[in-house]
């Protein structure tokens, strides 16, 4: 729809401003007015313990419920938001409204040791970020220790100086850091063991072929011994199978997130997920 407006208007502003420039305009201001208008929601994906299943934390991710158009998922609006300089205040309200659930949850007495937002490279170098993270936390009333932020092996890698400065105050304040998809960029190996990070998450490519593709085992395998061998956790995303679970079991990592256990959804219906720990069981 924004695209026909689009074209339509370019007639009119063809001689001031391409199309590409007039577009990113509009996606700006809707993204603007989204924001204000309260258009975006968190969902909520349980990240699950191997040892005994227990849903140990949770992993916030947005969505954004047009009125017209319907729920548009974040991989069809995050990058136009760093684009366009938007996922600095939409990943402000991420951050608050992630620590205000968590702490909603805390104080109904339900154990939630993680809450995990992720934060886009963009963000993550904004001046102020690390106050930012320091305010949500004051505001909410949220424990550092309980959030952690989701950074990946780009955001970390680009200029590892000023990561490492950002990474330190944080990691000094108590919040905990995970490299998300991990395995998919390139990272210096010798930096894990600099940086403070405490989490690796194996991203799904590797995952979703696990019981057919050997070299995806040899690969999975690799990182979760090396994790151990750092003494960092390690989780895999998007496991759907029991037999990926197993799999992942006897290679001894130690998390799983994935829709074998559930899908992302409302907060609702993870508060009733947080309850009834559906997927505990002794060990
Ligand atoms: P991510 O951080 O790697 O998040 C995991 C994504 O994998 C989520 O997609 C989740 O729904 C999906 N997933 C989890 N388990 C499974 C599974 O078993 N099978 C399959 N097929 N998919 C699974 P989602 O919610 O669409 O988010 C996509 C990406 O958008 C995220 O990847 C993250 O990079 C970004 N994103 C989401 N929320 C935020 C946010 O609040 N801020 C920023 N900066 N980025 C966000
Ligand atoms: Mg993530
Ligand atoms: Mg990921
Ligand atoms: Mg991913």
């Amino acid at each position: 729809k924004a695209k026909d407006l689009g074209r339509n208007t370019f007639q009119f502003y063809s001689s001031e401003m391409n199309m590409a420039t007039l577009e990113r305009l509009m996606m700006e201001s809707n993204l603007r007015h989204a924001l204000t208008a309260s258009e975006f929601e968190l969902h909520y994906q349980p990240l699950v313990s191997l040892a005994n299943g227990e849903i140990v934390g949770v992993e916030a991710l947005i969505r954004w419920r047009h009125p017209d158009l319907g729920v548009i998922m974040p991989d069809r609006f995050i990058s136009v938001a760093e684009d366009t300089g938007m996922i600095n205040p939409i990943g402000d309200w991420v951050l608050f409204e992630a620590c205000r659930q968590a702490q909603a949850w805390i104080d109904e007495g339900l154990a939630l040791q993680t809450m995990a937002v992720n934060v886009a490279p963009v963000q993550f170098r904004q001046a102020g970020f690390v106050e930012m993270v320091a305010g949500a936390l004051g505001t909410t009333g949220l424990a550092a220790e309980r959030l952690e932020l989701e950074l990946t092996e780009r955001t970390v890698m680009h200029d590892a100086e000023f990561t490492l400065g950002t990474l330190s105050a944080l990691n000094r304040m108590g919040v905990s850091l995970s490299l998300d998809d991990f395995g998919t960029g390139y990272s210096s190996l010798a930096y894990l063991k600099r940086f403070p990070v405490g989490k690796l998450k194996i991203d799904r490519s590797f995952i979703m072929d696990l019981e057919r593709d050997a070299d995806d085992r040899a690969i999975a395998s690799t990182i979760v011994s090396m994790g151990r061998n750092l003494r960092l956790t390690v989780l895999a995303e998007g496991v759907e199978t029991a037999e990926q679970l197993t799999l992942l079991r006897s290679m001894g990592c130690g998390m799983v997130q994935g829709y074998y256990f559930s899908r992302p959804v409302d907060a609702l219906r993870m508060t009733e997920l947080l309850r009834s720990q559906p997927f505990l069981h002794e060990n």
